[in-house]
Order: structure tokens, then sequence, then C-alpha cells
């Protein structure tokens, strides 16, 4: 009986694990979501360049680059991984 209920807690532990990282990574892109319609997803100010900076890192061509975003209001700060494909085929990559 024992034995069983050890079981039951690490199925459970799994499932639980398994809801996080699926709720951690959809609410990232809900984020991410909110910054590109001009919204700062914490304190939901307007994004205005006074205090919201947008700062991004492009990658190597093809690769991902990384967008930093920083809210002066509420102190929010989140890194995204942001795909780079439409600055390649322009001429500017040199491989
Ligand atoms: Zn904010």
């Amino acid at each position: 009986m024992e034995l069983f209920v050890d079981i039951f807690f690490i199925i459970m532990i799994f499932v639980a694990f398994g809801f996080y990282i699926k709720h951690k990574m959809s609410s990232s892109f809900n984020e991410l979501h909110e910054i590109q319609r001009g919204y700062c997803p914490k304190c939901k100010e307007s994004i205005s360049e006074e205090h919201f900076k947008l700062d991004k890192r492009n990658g190597s061509c093809g690769g991902v680059s990384t967008m930093i975003a920083t809210c002066g209001l509420c102190g929010y700060e989140n890194a995204f991984s942001v795909g780079s494909s439409s600055t390649c085929g322009s001429g500017s990559c040199k491989t």
C-alpha cells in the first residue's frame, strides 16, 4: 500500500512539472504577443520609448536573435528568442 502511494506521488510530480513547463512556455509566448501589440505584459502600460526598452541582439545568419524587453515602470524584464529569417537573404549576410 505504501509503495502504491509513493508511485502515485511520483506520477503527480511528473504531471505537475509537465504542466509547469507548458504554462511557462505559453506565458512567455503571450508576453511577447503583448509587447508586439504595444503593451507591457506586467503593468499593462502602453510601451513608449521613454520607459520601455527593447534590445535586440542579432545572432548569426539563419540563427535566432535574442530580444531583451525591459520596463522602467514596473521593473519587468524578459528575454525572448526571435527568429531572424527576415534579416537573412537581404544580401547583408555573408556566409
Ligand atoms: Zn511595465
